[in-house]
């Protein structure tokens, strides 16, 4: 079984698929393994940290006899269409976003794993990769807010007197609000967190955050988070206005799936800020959780900074990769057995993983999508 790993070209992607140990693991199971030349340079991995690989410079010939591609970002066209009919690719597609490259998938036949669609259940943890990166991106969110402020976090105490320690707010408190908190609670913050699911407040206060109780029920399907009505709107507003404008991070993170982010902070809201305070939106992917956000920028809105970073997790690549790359490698052990693949349909993780299958697009949101 041949596996072609291939480079990221999108802007400010610099994972990759495949790392030094996962190669080796890989090599176990019996693939043959191939590479395009340069693939882990973004994080420091040279094609010669990479035992049992064979390095190729152009990647339409290298995957056009692949049985499996993995990759990090989707393909381009024209590698898709330089692929082997009936082969695997593993990747995040985001069909919605990417609909000439699903139909692609589609017309060669292609079996597409794709990597936002692995099911949030127990079994499938170890190939949930939109957790490891959510983990990663909350981890460095706040970092990245205690870097733009021009406060210290910790209550310290000098000669000349001791100085109190400053309020994280976070908004949104999934995968990668919950790795927030825990981050800002080490930095010696006091934190406080907040989300439309109640069932979440144990997970808050087990962190040793305050949770925010708006009163607000939200939960919606597969464990997340649905649209809020005006009414609701202006209930949490009440209640959380404050918050807001005493904090002095802010890390949002909240998203609702297939939706674009819901917005959490009006820019009035802003305006209310203590001077000097800082907004992390890690949800400026999705056009952000502020009014204010500019996706990829800093911006200012009066005395309050709010930033916008793009593919956090490639901020933290090596890890991000190494944790990217284990997940894969655990969805592959699924279907690559004996030396030879064999793909049970019966499998849920596999079957609800499955984005394009025989000429077919397999998930139902996907396919109304792109039609
Ligand atoms: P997500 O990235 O879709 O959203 C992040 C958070 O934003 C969620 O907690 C959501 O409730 C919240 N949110 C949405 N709209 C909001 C609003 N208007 N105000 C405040 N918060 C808002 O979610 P996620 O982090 O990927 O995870 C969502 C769920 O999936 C969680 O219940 C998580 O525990 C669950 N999960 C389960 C598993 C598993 O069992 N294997 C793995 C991962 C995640």
């Amino acid at each position: 079984v041949k596996i072609a790993v291939l480079k990221e070209t999108r802007p400010n992607e610099r994972r990759v698929a495949l790392v030094p140990v996962v190669a080796d693991k890989l090599a176990k199971l019996g693939a043959e393994l191939h590479m395009q030349s340069g693939a882990g340079t973004a994080v420091k991995l040279a094609d010669a940290a990479y035992k049992n690989v064979t390095f190729a410079a152009n990647p339409q010939g290298l995957v056009s006899d692949a049985d499996i591609v993995l990759s990090v970002q989707p393909p381009s066209l024209e590698v898709v269409n330089a692929m082997k009919e009936g082969s695997i690719l593993l990747s995040f597609v985001y069909a919605h976003k990417e609909v000439e490259i699903t139909k692609a998938l589609r017309d060669k036949k292609i079996t597409s794993f794709a990597m936002e669609l692995v099911p949030r259940i127990t079994r499938a943890q170890s190939m949930d990769a939109l957790s490891s990166q959510a983990a990663l991106a909350g981890y460095y969110g706040v970092l990245l807010g205690s870097i733009n402020i021009a406060r210290m976090m910790p209550m310290t105490t000098f000669a000349t007197g001791s100085i109190r320690p400053g309020t994280i707010l976070v908004m949104g408190a999934g995968v990668a609000g919950l790795s927030a908190i825990a981050t800002a609670r080490r930095i010696g913050a006091k934190v406080e967190g907040y989300d439309v699911r109640p069932e979440v407040k144990e997970q808050v206060e087990s962190l040793g955050a305050k949770f925010i109780d708006t009163g607000v029920d939200a939960r919606g399907t597969g464990g997340y988070a649905r649209e809020l009505t005006q009414e609701e709107k202006d209930k949490i507003a009440s209640v959380v206005t404050k918050h807001i404008q005493s904090a002095d991070i802010i890390i949002t993170t909240a998203s609702i799936p297939g939706r674009p982010s819901p917005k959490l902070i009006t820019r009035a809201q802003i305006e209310g800020m203590k001077s000097g305070s800082v907004i992390i939106d890690l949800a400026s992917e999705g056009g952000g959780n502020t009014e204010a956000t500019v996706p990829g920028e800093t911006v200012q809105v009066g005395q309050t900074t709010i930033v916008g970073p793009l593919n956090v997790p490639s901020m933290l690549g090596e890890h991000a990769s190494e944790l990217y790359a284990k997940n894969q490698y655990n969805l592959i052990e699924l279907f690559l057995k004996d030396k030879a693949i064999s793909i049970d349909w019966n499998d849920e993780v596999l079957a609800k993983s499955c984005l394009t299958h025989a000429g077919e697009i397999k998930n139902e949101a996907a396919a109304k999508a792109v039609a």
